[in-house]
């Protein structure tokens, strides 16, 4: 696990936000960001092994059984990351209010390289899901998220 391409989006004297390390041990919470960037998204953030392993929700993660969402791969975060609120500053990357939509902890049910299950415990968020790669229009980044 790597933070460098975080680090590279990043201009930490003009960001807020945390820059961080890998961290040596892992525990095992999630975090919806609510993200008003220049396109309004949720970010998805799963901590594992010892990063924020993250995904751009344009729609949000469901609520609802059945329901499938686009869900794109992007950098993995700090876990510092997890309790991150405020404005990114205009000309940063992800320029923006970000607010926390939810966080709790997970039970990974499953962990392959093109699909992940867990079960989340959120205040909102609860029941089991899947992150499942998709490829589609060949951008190894694009997942969807199901709620079981
Ligand atoms: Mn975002």
């Amino acid at each position: 696990m790597s933070l460098e391409e975080y680090k590279k989006k990043r201009k930490f004297d003009n960001t807020t936000e945390p820059e961080g390390k890998v961290a040596k041990n892992s525990g095992n919470r999630f975090v919806v960001h609510d993200h008003y960037a220049s396109h309004h998204h949720y970010d998805f953030r799963l901590e594992i092994e010892g990063v924020l392993k993250s995904w751009a929700i344009p729609k949000g993660v469901p609520e609802e059984a059945g329901v499938k969402r686009l869900a794109v791969q992007v950098e993995d975060h700090p876990v510092d990351y997890i309790d991150f609120q405020g404005k990114i500053p205009e000309g940063q990357y992800g320029a923006g209010e970000v607010k926390i939509f939810d966080k709790g902890t997970y039970k990974l049910v499953k962990e392959e390289p093109d699909e992940v299950g867990f079960k989340l415990d959120g205040q909102i968020l609860k029941g089991e899901y899947v992150l499942i790669r998709t490829r589609m229009g060949n951008k190894a980044r694009n997942w969807l998220i199901i709620k079981r």
